[in-house]
């Protein structure tokens, strides 16, 4: 049987760690919801650039001081088994989100991850977004590292990190896991308890 004992744990963060899609809930708040979800869906269908797509999302919020997106940030809801398992293994647990430095800080800090995560990256000026300073691919972020993993997440953009995980697994606890994911994952788990113990026995092994 395989040692597990130095695999590191690798999750993606919205719909994975948290119960919602960040964006869309932030954009919600501030009365932006439909400008965001038809440049979303644009994204999704393949018809924008991913990048560009992303940075055009993040510019709808750059008139909005960051304290009022940490508020909303702040009370999203949090996967619970997941939060506990990070707790639990800090130390063997990474975040690799295509979500932005700024925007996921209290979030980070709730988990105790302010140093164990990888995302795009921005820069603030007045205390509002000033502009995304780099764009991440989680297959490239991933296949840098020096130890083996196990990868968790729901979406298309976790498909490059599930391929090169040990053990990869489409997570579906908080939304539709994309179809093109879950051919690509080893295991496909729908809920929350049941990963927080499929993950649990693994470090027992
Ligand atoms: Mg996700």
């Amino acid at each position: 049987m395989i040692n597990m004992l130095n695999y590191k744990f690798v999750f993606d963060l919205d719909s994975t760690i948290t119960k919602e899609e960040i964006l869309p809930l932030i954009a919600k708040e501030i009365g932006l919801f439909k400008e965001i979800q038809i440049l979303t869906e644009k994204a999704m269908n393949g018809e924008e650039n991913f990048c560009e797509n992303f940075i055009n999302r993040i510019n709808m919020l750059k008139n909005i001081p960051i304290e009022k997106i940490h508020n909303i940030v702040k009370d999203i809801k949090l996967n619970e088994y997941i939060f506990k398992f990070i707790l639990e293994n800090k130390e063997r647990c990474y975040i690799v989100t295509g979500n932005l430095d700024i925007i996921i800080k209290p979030i980070l800090k709730k988990l105790n991850m302010e140093d164990k995560y990888f995302s795009c990256e921005s820069m603030l000026k007045d205390n509002k977004i000033y502009k995304v300073t780099k764009v991440i691919n989680k297959e490239d972020i991933v296949k840098k590292f020096d130890f083996n993993f196990i990868a968790i997440g729901d979406g298309d953009n976790d498909i490059g990190m599930l391929k090169r995980a040990h053990i990869g697994i489409a997570f579906g606890g908080s939304r539709k896991i994309s179809k093109n994911l879950i051919e690509n994952a080893d295991y496909v788990i729908y809920d929350d308890k049941e990963l927080y113990n499929f993950l649990t026995n693994l470090i027992k092994r």
